[in-house]
């Protein structure tokens, strides 16, 4: 079973008179509840701040101007929000919420990427559902095309997810337009993306989201990359399900919608994507202070590998340990490194911690 899984639903399906019925946050509450009960932790991302601000202020329609659909999710969001705390909160095991709102450039460099995963993962320890948006009011890019997708692709990036899962009005990709072409099939299994594209199309004409099949490959193609699989399904598919299926070697023809496969695990990934520059070697006592949460310092450090400064990515070693501890930015270049370990002082500006962020679950 997936252990770490990203879920995002679309705005359509938030609606009262959308595809999943009039209460559909208690429907979709209750699957996470039930894959939380079988040890798999999921994150969020719920589109639907626009929809909430429209269903709160009586608006026929979505506005055309862009500041005002920015508006209207800074309406909504909120309620948005409430929405998932009460349908949370009437579980027969209640889980608290927590909101995050993020751009895509909020995790384009290592740093934020970082800050992003350990505060993410700080709320799976605590049992809380983190549940996600676009930051509208600064970045515009999910409302003008995306309705949140290719944001959830960078959201599994975020929390190193096995999986992530696409709900949406439609049980998959299929071959050609299935309400115009009868001859349109459903494809269980995408290894290769480029051979797909051409079968997805743009949104509906509903205007309650602005996704559609397009932003869905786009964002598999993003998650793909790093390491996350996909699938696209319906909104009603049961989550425990889809996990259970969306296994290439297991039962990708039982699964109810469209798996693409990653061709590679989120930790080669993220090696690929920001290459690691050195290697710091520590003490079991300073690995065992970064392992409790408390910070290491130069006094803790054996040895330094590589060619690294300021900032770059190193892997994590602990004296006598098996594999590496993970990954850090350090907060000292090789020279400063290499003069600390000869018993040289580096003056009293270079006395804080030695790392400024990890990742340490992998
Ligand atoms: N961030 C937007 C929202 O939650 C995306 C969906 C849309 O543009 O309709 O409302």
């Amino acid at each position: 079973m997936r252990r770490r899984v990203v879920v995002k639903v679309g705005s359509a399906l938030l609606t009262p008179q959308g595809p999943l019925g009039p209460r559909p946050f208690e429907r979709l509450a209750a699957q996470v509840h039930a894959a939380h009960e079988a040890g798999v932790s999921v994150t969020l991302v719920s589109s639907g701040a626009i929809a909430q601000g429209r269903l709160a202020l009586h608006l026929a329609e979505r506005p055309a101007e862009l500041s005002a659909a920015q508006a209207l999710a800074a309406v909504g969001q909120p309620l948005l929000m409430r929405r998932w705390a009460e349908a949370f909160a009437a579980l027969p095991r209640p889980l608290p919420v927590a909101q995050f709102l993020l751009t895509r450039s909020d995790v384009e460099e290592p740093l934020r990427f970082f800050n992003a995963r350990r505060a993410l993962r700080a709320l799976e320890r605590l049992g809380a559902v983190a549940i996600g948006n676009e930051n509208d009011t600064v970045a515009t890019e999910e409302i003008k095309i995306g309705d949140n997708d290719t944001l959830a692709a960078h959201v599994a990036r975020v929390v190193g997810a096995d999986l992530l899962v696409i709900y949406t009005q439609v049980d998959g990709l299929y071959t050609g337009n299935p309400e115009r072409d009868s001859s349109a099939r459903r494809v269980p299994l995408v290894g290769d993306i480029a051979a797909v594209e051409s079968f997805a199309g743009e949104a509906g004409g509903d205007g309650w989201g602005v996704g559609g099949m397009r932003t869905k490959v786009e964002a598999a193609r993003v998650a793909t990359r790093a390491g996350v699989s996909v699938v696209i399904a319906h909104g009603r598919a049961p989550l425990l399900d889809l996990l259970h299926n969306a296994e290439p070697l297991r039962a990708p023809a039982a699964l109810d919608g469209t798996l693409f496969v990653a061709p590679l695990s989120p930790a080669e990934a993220l090696k690929a994507r920001w290459p690691l520059s050195g290697r710091l070697t520590l003490t079991q006592e300073g690995g065992a202070r970064l392992c409790a949460g408390e910070a290491a310092s130069l006094a803790h450090l054996l040895s330094a590998d590589g060619e690294f400064a300021r900032g770059d990515l190193v892997e994590l070693c602990v004296e006598g340990a098996p594999g590496p501890l993970g990954r850090a930015l350090t907060a000292y270049g090789r020279a400063e490194c290499l003069r600390a370990l000869g018993g040289l002082s580096l003056g009293g500006a270079f006395d804080g911690p030695l790392v400024e962020t990890r990742d340490w679950a992998r």
